[in-house]
């Protein structure tokens, strides 16, 4: 362009040029002026034409810069380097021209700025969500995938992008969900219960994206698992207190029917139906109270105070309780303290839970320890915290069962545990009442060998330390 004019200019300096020095020869021809004059008229005149081609340069070139400089902006402009500005050169109207550039390329670069920190920060919630989040195009392709929906569905999210669902996840209810949303308005929620390595329950939620001819869709998954765990539970939970509360009940409502049927007449058998009413009406009692406390544990209105309670004198008092059942079972109880522990050693604990806790243990070793065994409660302590040994050379509990032992009404043995007076719920209220201390408890046992259950507690700091 600045070439362009350049030449222009260049011919019509040229052509004037040459039309001065053909009046000069001219006049030469007409007049009688000598050659030196001549001379003098064309240096005159190549000077001035210098003079005029460095004026029409200059010229040219404030006029062509501006726009050159306009068009390089825009170019740059389009490569998306918003923000981008030129000098403002040229005339009036070159520099209005220019401020408004500058302006736009300002606001450009301030709108487009904002929408990538809206966009991040977008994409900040959906990744941080605990909801699975995905978003496909009207072909199903994946357009973004957040780490939960990852999580649940089993792929890697910087590897879903840009992929086909079907590719992503192997799911074909959640496939089918989304070519529904597709092809028809209304958005669509389904539970599905996950297949995979691990079994999960999810709410999949699929809307259309909106925007005309269906740009996509978006899925909202949630895991609803424990959820529905917990609703097995408490269904398991109620149709187990159903069964446990019937059956002595049904035994009661025998003996009763016996009696009335004219048993109650016969001394010999009266006794016996009537000792039968009695045990079955104690063991709904255990069972009630149990239910009880387990109730007020679980909704945490138990209101444990905790205070420093005395290993020692615990494990005795819990030790004088039991002594009597454990001898006439053949049966050594016996306490120890390991030698490194402070005769004064005490936790931050609830005296009666300590105490309800050790009875159940103990009673459960007395339980289940076939006569002739021993049973000993042994305690240690850490710098935090000390722990609590129950362990018995009884029965044993098989490996399988042993993370299951601390669920409500679960025995290894049914018959066993009922014939024992056990209603199921002993080590269930056991568990509940450590965590309400802060405690842990753990089990380790050998089939036919023995069991040992270990509960620890926070240290209370008054104790010496060793
Ligand atoms: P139960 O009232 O039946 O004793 P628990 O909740 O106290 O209920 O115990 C659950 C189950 O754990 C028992 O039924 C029994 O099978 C098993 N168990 C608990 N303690 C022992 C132990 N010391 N030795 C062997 N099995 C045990």
């Amino acid at each position: 362009m600045l070439w362009r004019v350049y030449v222009t200019c260049l011919i019509l300096v040229a052509c004037a040029m040459g039309f001065a020095c053909l009046v000069g020869v001219q006049e030469v021809h007409a007049t009688t002026l000598t050659l030196n004059w001549v001379q003098t008229s064309i240096t005159i005149a190549i000077m001035m034409g210098v003079v005029a081609l460095v004026i029409t340069y200059r010229i040219a070139r404030q006029f062509i810069q501006p726009s050159e400089q306009l068009a390089e902006g825009v170019r740059c402009l389009m490569q998306g380097d918003f923000g981008h500005t030129i000098p403002v050169a040229g005339g009036r109207e070159f520099s209005t021209l220019t401020e408004s550039f500058n302006t736009m390329s300002e606001r450009l670069a301030a709108t487009f700025g904002q929408l990538d920190r809206d966009r991040e920060h977008l994409r900040t919630i959906l990744l941080g969500m605990i909801e699975g989040v995905i978003a496909v195009d009207n072909e199903q392709r994946v357009l973004f995938a957040n780490e939960r929906a990852a999580e649940f569905l089993e792929f890697v999210p910087e590897q879903a992008v840009g992929r086909k669902l079907w590719e992503v996840t192997r799911q074909r209810a959640v496939q089918r969900l989304v070519e529904k949303t597709l092809s028809h308005s209304g958005p669509y929620r389904e539970e599905l219960d996950w297949k995979g390595p691990t079994v999960k329950s999810l709410d999949v939620y699929v809307a259309r994206l909106p925007g005309p001819h269906s740009p996509g869709a978006v899925l909202v998954l949630h895991d609803i698992t424990d959820l529905r765990r917990l609703e097995r539970l408490r269904q398991d939970f109620v149709a187990n207190v159903s069964h446990e509360l019937k059956t002595p009940l049904a035994n009661i409502k025998s003996s009763v029917e016996v009696l009335l049927d004219g048993a109650v007449e016969d001394p010999a058998l009266r006794g016996g139906f009537l000792h039968e009413i009695s045990d079955q009406a104690n063991r709904l009692d255990d069972l009630i109270q149990d239910l009880l406390v387990l109730a007020r544990i679980e909704s945490g209105e138990s209101g444990l105070e905790l205070e420093t309670v005395e290993v020692e004198e615990a494990v005795h008092e819990c030790l004088d309780r039991h002594r009597t059942r454990a001898e006439a079972k053949r049966l050594n109880l016996s306490g120890v303290a390991l030698a490194a522990c402070p005769s004064d050693l005490a936790i931050i604990a609830h005296d009666e839970a300590i105490a309800r806790i050790l009875d159940n243990l103990v009673d459960n070793s007395i339980k289940y320890t076939p006569p002739g065994g021993r049973i000993t409660v042994r305690w240690d302590s850490g710098s935090d915290s000390v722990c609590i040994e129950v362990a018995d050379t009884g029965i044993g509990i098989p490996e399988r069962d042993q993370p299951r032992v601390f669920e409500r009404f679960y025995r290894v043995d049914k018959a066993r545990s009922r014939e024992m007076g056990g209603t199921g719920l002993g080590l269930s209220i056991v568990k509940h009442l450590v965590q309400a201390m802060k405690g842990t408890i753990q089990v380790s046992s050998v089939l036919g060998c023995g069991t040992t259950f270990r509960v620890c507690f926070p240290r209370a700091v008054s104790s010496t330390l060793p």
